[in-house]
């Protein structure tokens, strides 16, 4: 079966067919770096991670650009407001580059967490001011832009005119587009409500500026992405991917931009994966309806009851289909930390099963290799993550059953026990991307100190049985300095990490 990928430009799932064969480009629109980022970006960062693996998987020489927007994304995401990171750096008294680093290190820290692969290519905005200046002129040589008072904007009613394309993507007519007006100071300036800046004139106070021949300014914000794809990717390349709310205005925006300058559309299939809730609202930093992830990975938030493991939480987005919406909630991530240990119990028994056998033709044999055969072809439909672990998770009542000599291994045979065990593996690690935690000491650290108290537990009973009481007093209050508690009961004494 060939890959197939819902494009959300023509709303339907199409064959995956690269401009360059064997080779896949896709640009993804990476964080703005103004403040650390919050679960739901991370849920699409995570989507795209898995997408760039299992691209990875199938052979591509995939090429990954994901940016960083460290300039030109204002408030609000229209052309008025102040800039994100200069009100960032206003406020905290830093150096916008200063702010830019500190937030750009934060979502490094939280994708190496979340065992997400670096991007081939990570290129920064500012790092393409000259482009970006050169594409404003192009886009204005080509008459698709106007100048008024040293900032230039987009003609969208010019591209309108010319070509079927603006506002395909995010489903918008374009009457309704036209006539849309905003109380906005620029409005005044553009020909029409729909036009929008791709270079603005700063204002004296604004920090982030630089020389254009127009004015001393900074670029909109769409432009940067249309500058860094097609800088690493080629003027038309395979994927772009992006949050569902980016479609608009900055994606059609792109595509618009990218019609002025090269006179064709960025890309051939466009991902938009969508977004994470929680209270049935989309998780939004503006709106103050949030969670860090540090805030799951302590426990510490009203929204949950117990901290959950950056691998809990990846399990969790891989629940969902990347295109669907997902609601976070305390049941629901406890679920996912109970299907993943669930799923490596499974592989870890399977690496443990062997047979005497080494092909078998029965139906448990054929069991297995079917289970295998269709956990990676569901992957092959829209990168079906969910319906690839639910084919996983039936193979476990059957890998459980042969462990515990209700089934017989050697009616499964080595060879089908070894592709079930491989496949768990690639799906698990390589594709889902999920790195098993009970491997990495977190469990054996646990098993280990549970042991150790169970040794003093024991001196302690033997000091009391011999009336040494100082011991046994010395022994209770140290732990408690360290914040552990003991408590004798009826099945002995039990031992538990307090909440200093
Ligand atoms: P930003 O830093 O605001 O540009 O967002 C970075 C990425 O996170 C974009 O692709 C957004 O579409 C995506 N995003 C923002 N909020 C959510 C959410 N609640 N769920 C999933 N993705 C989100
Ligand atoms: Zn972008």
């Amino acid at each position: 079966m060939s890959l197939k990928i819902y494009n959300s430009i023509s709303s339907q799932k199409e064959e995956f067919i690269p401009i360059v064969k064997g080779h896949a480009g896709m640009y993804v629109c990476g964080p703005t770096v103004y403040s650390d980022v919050h679960i739901g970006n991370c849920r699409t960062f995570v989507s795209f991670d898995m997408i760039y693996r299992y691209l990875l998987y199938l052979g591509y020489k995939v090429r990954y650009v994901r940016n960083i927007t460290d300039v030109g994304h204002l408030e609000g995401d229209l052309d008025e407001g102040e800039d994100k990171i200069s009100k960032k750096a206003r406020l905290e008294q830093l150096e916008p580059m200063e702010v830019v680093q500190r937030y750009t290190n934060g979502f490094h820290h939280m994708m190496r967490l979340f065992n997400t692969l670096d991007p081939s290519i990570e290129p920064r905005a500012t790092g393409h001011i000259l482009e970006q200046i050169e594409l404003v002129q192009k886009i204005i040589d080509h008459g698709y832009a106007y100048v008024v008072d040293g900032s230039v904007y987009f003609d969208t009613v010019k591209l309108i005119r010319e070509a079927d394309i603006y506002g395909k993507l995010s489903g918008r007519k374009v009457e309704e587009l036209l006539v849309e007006t905003r109380e906005l100071k620029k409005q005044d300036e553009k020909r029409s409500s729909a036009d929008f800046a791709i270079w603005i004139k700063a204002e004296e106070n604004h920090l982030l500026r630089w020389n254009a021949p127009w004015s001393e300014g900074f670029p909109g914000w769409h432009l940067e992405c249309s500058v860094m794809s097609t800088r690493y990717l080629g003027e038309r390349f395979d994927i772009h991917g992006g949050g569902n709310d980016l479609k608009f205005p900055h994606h059609e925006n792109e595509i618009a931009q990218h019609f002025g300058a090269c006179g064709t559309t960025p890309c051939n299939y466009w991902i938009h994966t969508n977004m994470l809730l929680m209270n049935g609202r989309k998780m939004s930093k503006s709106e103050g309806n949030y969670i860090t992830p540090e805030q799951l990975f302590t426990g510490e938030s009203e929204h949950v009851t117990k901290a959950y493991s950056p691998m809990t939480v990846r399990f969790f987005f891989l629940q969902a289909h990347y295109g669907s919406t997902l609601d976070l909630s305390d049941a629901s991530l406890s679920a996912a930390e109970k299907g993943y240990r669930r799923l490596f119990e499974a592989y870890h028994t399977l690496e443990k099963l062997s047979s005497e056998i080494i092909k078998s033709e029965k139906p448990l044999a054929l069991e297995l290799e079917d289970g295998i055969k269709s956990a990676f072809e569901e992957m092959d439909d829209d990168f079906n993550v969910p319906k690839s672990l639910a084919r996983l998770f039936e193979m476990c009542a059957t890998i459980n059953k042969m462990a515990d000599g209700q089934l017989n291994v050697d009616d499964a045979g080595q060879q089908a026990l070894d592709m079930a065990r491989n496949g768990f593996r690639t799906l698990l690690t390589d594709i889902y991307g999920l790195s098993d935690e009970s491997a990495t000491g977190t469990d054996d650290h646990m098993n280990q100190l549970d042991g150790l108290m169970q040794l003093v537990i024991d001196m302690r009973q033997q000091a009391r049985q011999n009336k040494d009481w100082a011991a046994s007093d010395k022994i209770r209050d140290t732990l408690a300095a360290i914040d552990i508690e003991l408590k004798d009961g009826k099945e002995g004494t039990k031992w538990s990490i307090g909440n200093k």
